[in-house]
């Protein structure tokens, strides 16, 4: 493995000089005020000594939000080559991270191919998963020691993974609390079930905070991020921003600032289910307490019913708290609450959360992400449909829905003879759009009016 200083200390020293100019041109920010940021936790940039084929990708503060997508295994169904087809669907429509949730089959050679499949993408993991699978096996039980989590970790990190999710912010005593609360549902995280059990039954604190310090210097040793896990977030909107929830972001926010103060790089984890009016408050709260370190959200969802829809549920959410300063936001697809996903609702709940984190970066970055609308804008305003469909998401579906009466017109079946850009360059002349003049003015390269 190539011996590196770390991310943060890195930029301290101001000794990765060419991988931040190479981020800050990427994202059209001032170099220096990267620098600044990645010092002081506020952006992280996942990459990987020992796989040198991940591109660094840099996600927080004042940078493009960025769409992680979920595949894996579960208890089951067991099909790693429909988890691996996810995987690289995932990568070729522009996922910014991919994370192994897998919880059925052998767990390291899915790991494996799954970090394969993935190419250069950064690649999560969840431990507890496998530390809870594989403890109950070898240990005949849930008398599991807290060494044996650890262990876990270690292995994902000595196989190249590059972000963790560890829920060490839910300590027994909010286990306990947890377990007793008024909530609907006491406990929606499935690694955040298994901790909570683990430390009730056994009497024990939380194995990632009695070995925090050993973590730390395993995140350092191998250059990785921690993803602090939001054991408590609510799964019910009745639920959010209780005391439950709140104890594990504070928790979570000091932890996440002792990361960043040892060099070690950290986001914190987000909810989960609650109302739009709440959303906004939710990204502030979070931010102010842990001192800015990368917000990364699932979703929220911001109703409870929208069953087999829960992607628009979660992109709604997840457009808000992009827009208020989420970093990376987790999809959800249409089978959330249902059932393991197939690729095309990984494909649709992709496109959703990609739609949501661009909206909310036309709010959070201004006109540094506005370029593709406008031009978007003047290619709808001029009928130019072969450039409308190249750049959808999803060009096959466009076209199938632009074709689907089979008339052959230069504006579309909406409106027919009616369209209002031919009537305008019919009948007034003198407000004729002029495609060329137009991009040339406020295309990428012209003065944007923003
Ligand atoms: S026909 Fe109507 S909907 Fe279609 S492009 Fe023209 S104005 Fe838009």
């Amino acid at each position: 493995m190539v011996e590196t200083l770390g991310v943060i200390t890195e930029a301290r020293n101001n000794s990765n000089v060419d991988e931040l100019a190479d981020i800050a041109k990427a994202e059209g920010v001032d170099y220096e005020t990267l620098r600044r940021r990645v010092s002081l936790g506020r952006v992280i940039i996942v990459r990987n000594s020992k796989r040198p084929k991940v591109r660094p990708t840099a996600v927080g503060e004042g940078l493009r939000t960025k769409v992680n997508v979920n595949v894996g295994t579960s208890g089951t169904i067991v099909n790693v080559d429909l988890e691996i087809e996810k995987a690289k669907i995932a990568v070729k429509l522009g996922a910014d991270t991919i994370m192994d949730l897998s919880t059925g089959g052998n767990l390291d050679e899915i790991r494996a191919r799954l970090l394969e499949a993935s190419g250069g993408v950064p690649f999560g993991t969840v431990p507890t998963y496998q530390a809870w699978i594989e403890g109950v096996k070898k240990y005949g039980g849930i008398s599991i020691p807290s060494e044996w989590f650890l262990a876990v970790v270690e292995r994902h990190l000595k196989d190249g993974v590059d972000f963790m999710t560890i829920h060490a912010g839910i300590t027994l005593e909010l286990a306990r609390k947890s377990i007793k609360s008024r909530r609907i549902a006491p406990i929606v995280s499935r690694g955040g079930s298994m901790l909570a059990v683990w430390m009730v039954e056994n009497g024990e604190e939380n194995p990632y905070l009695k070995h925090w310090d050993y973590l730390i210097e395993l995140f350092k040793e191998y250059d990785a991020v921690i993803s602090l896990g939001d054991a408590l977030r609510p799964g019910a909107t009745a639920d959010a921003h209780d005391e439950l929830q709140i104890e594990e972001l504070l928790n979570n926010s000091r932890l996440a600032r002792d990361a960043v103060s040892r060099g070690v790089q950290v986001m914190i984890e987000g909810p989960g289910h609650m109302t739009l009016d709440k959303v906004v408050a939710d990204v502030r709260l979070m931010k102010s307490l842990s001192g800015g370190v990368p917000y990364y959200v699932l979703g929220p969802l911001v109703t409870d019913i929208a069953v087999g829809y829960d992607h628009i549920a979660s992109a709604i959410g997840a457009a808000i708290a992009a827009a208020a300063g989420a970093d990376l936001i987790c999809y959800l697809t249409p089978s959330e609450h249902l059932g393991l996903p197939g690729v095309e609702q990984v494909k649709e709940g992709l496109i959703a959360a990609k739609i949501a984190a661009h909206a909310g970066d036309l709010v959070k970055l201004g006109k540094r992400a506005a370029y593709e609308d406008v031009e978007m804008s003047i290619r709808r305003a001029s009928l130019d449909w072969d450039y409308q469909l190249s750049r959808s998401y999803d060009p096959e579906k466009a076209m199938k829905l632009k074709t689907q009466f089979q008339q052959d017109l230069s504006s579309c079946t909406m409106c027919g003879q009616y369209c209002v850009f031919i009537l305008l360059s019919r009948y007034l002349s003198g407000r004729q759009l002029n495609k060329d003049e137009l991009l040339e003015k406020y295309g990428e390269g012209g003065s944007l009016v923003w």
